[in-house]
């Protein structure tokens, strides 16, 4: 059982926070929120928050804090979410921290651990590059690293293999620019608070031991 069980996953992008929560929710029940998914699937519904979204996140760049604040207020409020969840990708600024801590106060509850994925810059690079995502059950898998057993096929469901947009060389390097200077001021914010805890390295099994041995 997890003692801590209210997470943020923050790092940049293609730090792991994806395939760490797969690993995670395979042992435990907790809800996994990962807003770039919800507003992926706003954009392909063809919503007015995926139709403001959808240019925004092409470019690499972030969508504005109420947007994804609101969204995340909402889905906290789901009856899966009353016994522990991730947050994955979000908080991605300060003012969204202060929004997420208003809205969990609202429900009578906190944030348990922030876990800071930290991974050298040239390595998310890599990682991003060669990124496959599953259209059926979102598994992650790296051309290079980490490649399916078939070329194009999910190894868990079958499902066709893509590239996310965002995934190119040029907007990888903009996200990360935009991680920098946006999203990294959150690990000086959430160790004042005594809330951080950070797993460092590049093997997914080492990551998650060392998560489990802090939130167990
Ligand atoms: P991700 O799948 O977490 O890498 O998110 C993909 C894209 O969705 C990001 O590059 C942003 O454009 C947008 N996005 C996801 N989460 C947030 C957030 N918390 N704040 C602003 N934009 C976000």
């Amino acid at each position: 059982m997890l003692k801590r069980k209210n997470l943020v996953f923050l790092g940049a992008p293609g730090a792991g926070k994806g395939t760490i929560s797969n690993l995670l929710l395979a042992k435990h029940p907790l809800a996994h929120i990962s807003t770039g998914d919800i507003l992926r699937a706003e954009v392909a519904a063809g919503t007015e928050a995926g139709k403001k979204a959808g240019a925004i996140m092409k470019a690499g760049k972030l969508v504005p804090d109420e947007l994804v604040a609101d969204m995340v207020s909402r889905r906290l409020t789901a009856p899966d979410c009353e016994n522990g969840f991730i947050l994955d990708g979000f908080p991605r600024t300060i003012p969204q921290a202060d929004l997420l801590a208003a809205a969990l106060a609202k429900l009578g509850r906190s944030l348990d651990r922030v876990i800071y994925f930290k991974v050298p810059e040239e390595v998310l690079i890599q990682r991003l590059t060669a990124r496959l995502c599953c259209r059926g059950c979102d598994a992650i898998y790296n051309k290079l690293f980490m490649p399916p057993k078939v070329e194009g096929k999910c190894d868990k469901c079958g499902g066709e293999l893509y590239q996310r947009a965002d995934d190119s060389l040029e907007t990888a390097q903009n996200r990360l620019k935009i991680f920098r200077e946006q999203t990294a001021p959150l690990v000086e914010y959430y160790e004042k608070r005594g809330q951080l805890f950070t797993a460092a390295g590049e093997d997914s099994a080492d990551i998650l031991k060392q998560i489990l041995a802090d939130l167990e």
